[in-house]
């Protein structure tokens, strides 16, 4: 099998009628850009800017920060990158900085939310960006993104940088993360102001089924495969699709290979994970029929809304082909 998968690395990935897949890479340390050349991935899908930082224990000054950014993007060498903004709170703390005691931080002052709060911190970051793109194409999404208007502010502070800064880069994308449930129902809105769409599942997941990830008692309770999930993911794909707006899944679902062939059966084509994932993630897109498996998911969410899981028959149906 592994010698059948590193035959894959060079070749595009599509599914077995032809069907193309975007499969990028998500990663959070310079260290991990060797992984673009071995698993043969087409760009980073997710770079998870606040890893570097929780390494080093601070926040590091903007030429610091633009150094790091500059690297990745040689490293892509021409391969899409998407940065994330800083995505601290929650579980991801870094000493000195000071965060209010929480119930529940997961839900509290987290990600851009202190980015918001906390203007002068992401703009030295977006302006980092900017600095380390110049004559370069870039793309920045922002997370845990609630309302339209949290995202047009920091779409505007990002536009304000660009206008500081010389040279600018080549092109600009700017995007959201879906990771909060309210904004399934500010689409049409957020289809106007979003150059792209990126679905964090593992967040949407907790929040959908108000279930904390990091709970053991609650690990395995819930299931992406679920109709819950499913008809959102749809419903999300065919208005992203309408408007024209690139959409990609980059949680962890991205990376297990019947989720993978889910995601793309409801209409996504482009999925970012971890480097481990990336060619049996191939393998199994290579192997699908998506016209089949589409009439599959069809008649799953139309006849069984009352079971928990489409997982067993989704298996059985991959097992099957
Ligand atoms: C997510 O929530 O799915 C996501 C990709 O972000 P993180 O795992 O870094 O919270
Ligand atoms: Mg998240």
């Amino acid at each position: 099998r592994r010698a059948g998968w590193a035959a894959l690395r060079g070749q595009p990935s599509a599914t077995r009628d032809g069907t193309k897949v975007q499969l990028m890479l998500n990663v959070g340390l310079a260290l991990e850009l060797g992984q673009l050349d071995a698993t043969g991935a087409e760009g980073i899908g997710l770079f998870r800017t606040e890893i570097a930082m929780l390494a080093r224990g601070a926040i590091a000054d903007v030429a610091e920060q633009a150094a790091v950014y500059g690297r990745v993007l040689d490293a892509a060498a021409g391969r899409p990158v998407v940065f994330r903004t800083l995505d601290l709170g929650g579980d991801k703390l870094l000493p000195g900085t000071p965060v209010p005691e929480e119930e529940n931080p997961a839900m509290g002052w987290r990600s851009l939310r202190i980015g918001l709060d906390r203007p002068a911190l992401l703009r030295r970051q977006l302006r980092a960006l900017l600095m380390a793109a110049a004559g370069r194409k870039l793309s920045v999404m922002f997370p845990m993104v609630a309302t339209v208007a949290e995202f047009c502010t920091a779409r505007a502070i990002l536009e304000a940088e660009v206008e500081r800064v010389r040279p600018v880069p080549e092109s600009l994308n700017i995007g959201t993360m879906l990771e909060v449930p309210a904004l399934m129902w500010q689409l049409p809105e957020l289809l106007k102001h979003a150059d792209f769409i990126s679905v964090g599942t593992n967040d949407l997941m907790q929040f959908v089924f108000a279930a904390d990830r990091s709970s053991p008692a609650l690990a395995g309770r819930y299931d992406m495969l679920s109709p819950a999930m499913l008809n959102l993911l749809a419903d999300l794909a065919a208005q992203a699709r309408a408007a024209g707006v690139p959409l990609s899944v980059c949680g962890e679902a991205a990376a297990r290979p019947l989720e993978a062939m889910t995601l793309v059966g409801l209409g996504v084509t482009s999925l970012s994970m971890s480097a481990s994932s990336i060619l049996p993630v191939k393998a199994t897109l290579a192997a699908v029929e998506l016209p089949a498996f589409r009439e599959l998911l069809t008649s799953l969410r139309r006849t069984g809304g009352a079971e928990p899981s489409f997982r067993e028959p989704i298996a059985a149906w991959a097992r099957e082909h």
